[in-house]
């Protein structure tokens, strides 16, 4: 047996044309959705993240720009403009490019970005609304996995869903997502013991660790459908993933590649929160 490959770049690609087709339409309406990413600093990773987002968002016709700010500015400065962008009618979309400067407070500047434009699904209500299955700004990695899954038709309801990591960007959520579908949910971390008894059960495994070749073929069910979420750079500068794709694609019935697998549809998520909040505003008239 060998898997079937979730091909998360060529999904990304079907999903941004489709998405291009609805922007082109809300454009004809006059609505033009906004994007505005928030970039402190001059972390390299950081900086091509941002500009992978607003190629991106260009792509689908979607407005943005880059606010880029010192790496002292302070969390005064940082929260003061927010609060602009929060009050500012022609940006529909806000983000943060996470991490910040040691001196300022993460979960301050998450809770500030007004819930309405939380396009990265990380403020407190907009979790809440997700765990209470409520319609929401979904976190983007997690909600690119669970449309992979759907996709390429995995059963997600009755089965057993493992998720390695318990991150609140990825695991946590992932885990919650899943739960909704009606999966039965294990979480395993960095204190599981016997992380193989639970992986073997997995009839779904998403692999958060952030390690190459954590997860082997002997940690797979016969059958199990495997998300590899990590990304490792290896010395010679090539991306990998956390899964051992090769013997790993023997057993399994799906598998999602490193690259070309989850990270295309992370940032397609975002594409898709921000048209999402560019038609809630414009309802709201706010
Ligand atoms: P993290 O880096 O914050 O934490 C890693 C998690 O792995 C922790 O919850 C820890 O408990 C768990 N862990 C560590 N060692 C373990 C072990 N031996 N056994 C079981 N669990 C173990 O997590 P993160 O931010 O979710 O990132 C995880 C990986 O996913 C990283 O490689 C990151 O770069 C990648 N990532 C990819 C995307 C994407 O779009 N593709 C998005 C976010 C994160």
């Amino acid at each position: 047996m060998s898997a079937d490959i979730i091909k998360g770049k060529e999904l990304a690609h079907k999903l941004k044309e489709e998405m291009s087709k609805e922007v082109l339409f809300l454009k004809e309406q006059g609505l033009v959705p906004h994007l505005t990413v928030i970039l402190i600093g001059d972390n390299p990773a950081s900086k091509s993240y941002v500009n992978g987002k607003k190629k991106a968002s260009g792509e689908t016709g979607i407005s943005s720009d880059v606010i880029e700010m010192g790496v002292s500015t302070s969390e005064k400065e940082l929260l003061k403009k927010i609060q602009e962008l929060n009050n500012d009618q022609s940006v529909h979309g806000i983000l943060v490019q996470l991490p910040l400067p040691k001196h300022i407070d993460e979960q301050h500047v998450i809770e500030a970005i007004s819930p309405a434009k939380d396009v990265d699904g990380f403020h407190p209500i907009n979790i809440g609304r997700m765990i209470t299955g409520k319609d929401t700004f979904l976190p983007c990695t997690p909600s690119g996995i669970l449309t992979m899954l759907k996709s390429y038709d995995v059963t997600i309801e009755g089965k057993h869903a493992v998720i390695i990591g318990r991150s609140n960007i990825v695991g946590k959520p992932v885990g919650q997502l899943l739960l909704n579908e009606n999966a039965t949910v294990t979480y395993c971390h960095s204190k599981t013991t016997n992380l193989i008894d639970f992986t073997s059960k997995a009839d779904i495994l998403i692999v958060a660790v952030g390690r190459p070749n954590a997860i082997r073929e002997e940690h797979i069910k016969e059958g199990a459908a495997v998300i590899d979420v990590g990304i490792n750079r290896l010395e010679d500068g090539s991306l990998t993933g956390d899964v051992d794709f090769d013997a790993v694609f023997e057993k399994a019935s799906y598998i999602s590649p490193v690259p070309r697998g989850v990270g295309p549809m992370t940032i397609t998520m975002l594409l898709q929160n921000t048209i999402k909040a560019a038609k809630g505003l414009s309802k709201s008239e706010r």
